[in-house]
């Protein structure tokens, strides 16, 4: 028996969720209904220099205003309740410690000042620094010290990171739904910090440690987590768990320029970049809600910046989204808008 869809929206409350945002929540979504699965919600807030308050609620709000309703809500499952990272660190840790003990991570206690030296002296030589077996023997790390001054270093409260050991020359070849095969060389990865001396995990670890307890069957969400697949497929190995399948979104581009949509774009595309308004001291821009625009409409509007059926059709409503939705029609060039026609384009890159 194949196992059961689950698929979870796992937004970082960084500020509030633009149209990108909101599309990655309603694909997932739609792959959960068309698939008799389930669709949860996860706040992913362990990074405490980035909280902005108000993002959650703002998150909430605007997905319940789109109708986009997760099937199991932040603390409300007993299962796999509370969905919400920072309640669950004491959790994380002891996943870190389980990869320290099977050797597949280690301390490391190098200075901010240590590594921009290290990137400084490779940039001179024309290298990048890659903080990976090319340079180990040259940092301050578990890996070259012993059990006891390593011990003795944690115990006298010196600031480390525990960092994930990657192999060493190994070719990954992965599979991506939308984008088929993608290969990836281990040698060209950083040994990334999976978890910090303030007792808080970084968000890869505790998105891979999270979707194996929740059993997420697919991640889908935006290519700009392309790069991360690697470490994340690494770590699944590692744990010795199985990987759930990926999906990687195509970008909602900026309408001028390169690079992903931001806040700032509205205003060259003369229609909100946000679901809801949203108001900080300093200033405000403008949601759909506040427009006047129907929830159902700017459904649709997304669901067609990187899908469709097949046929001439543009109207759907959210059942139809979800009878004719398919991982396979979303586009893999990303979505760009036009200021000069006034309509979006797919942008081969
Ligand atoms: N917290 C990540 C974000 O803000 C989630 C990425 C993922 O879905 O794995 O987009």
């Amino acid at each position: 028996m194949s196992k059961p869809i689950r698929v979870r929206f796992a937004p970082s409350p960084t500020g509030p969720l633009h149209i990108g945002g909101v599309r990655t929540a309603l694909f997932n979504y739609l792959f959960a209904k068309k698939n008799n699965g389930t669709f949860f919600l996860r706040i992913e807030d362990t990074d405490q220099n980035r909280f902005v308050p108000g993002a959650e609620e703002y998150i909430l709000e605007a997905l319940n205003w789109l109708g986009i309703a997760p099937d199991e809500t932040v603390g409300k499952n007993e299962k796999f309740g509370p969905y919400r990272q920072s309640e669950r660190k004491e959790l994380y840790q002891q996943y870190a410690d389980e990869l320290i003990n099977s050797g597949n991570a280690y301390y490391a206690f190098d200075t901010a000042e240590a590594l921009d030296a290290q990137r400084k002296q490779h940039e001179e030589q024309g290298k990048t620094f890659i903080y990976n077996h090319h340079n180990r023997e040259k940092l301050d790390t578990s890996l070259v010290l012993s059990k006891d001054a390593t011990e003795k270093r944690i115990a006298s409260g010196e600031d480390y990171v525990i960092r994930f050991k990657t192999p060493v020359n190994e070719t990954l070849y992965l599979q991506d739904i939308i984008r088929g095969e993608v290969k990836f060389e281990t040698n060209l990865l950083d040994d990334k910090v999976l978890f910090k001396s303030d007792g808080m995990p970084t968000y890869h670890l505790a998105n891979i440690v999270d979707d194996h307890l929740m059993e997420t069957s697919h991640v889908i969400r935006g290519e700009e987590w392309l790069p991360s697949m690697p470490l994340h497929v690494l770590l699944y190995r590692a744990f010795g768990w199985e990987a759930p399948e990926f999906a990687h979104l195509p970008l909602i581009l900026k309408p001028i320029g390169n690079g992903k949509l931001s806040k700032r774009d509205g205003d060259k595309m003369g229609f909100p970049v946000f679901p809801l308004e949203w108001k900080t001291p300093e200033g405000f821009s403008s949601g759909y809600r506040e427009k006047g625009f129907f929830p159902e409409a700017v459904v649709n509007f997304l669901a067609l910046l990187g899908w469709n059926d097949g046929t001439e059709k543009e109207l759907f409503s959210l059942e139809e989204l979800v009878q004719n939705f398919d991982l396979n029609r979303v586009h893999k060039a990303g979505a760009k808008f036009d200021p000069e026609k006034n309509k979006w384009f797919n942008h081969h890159y």
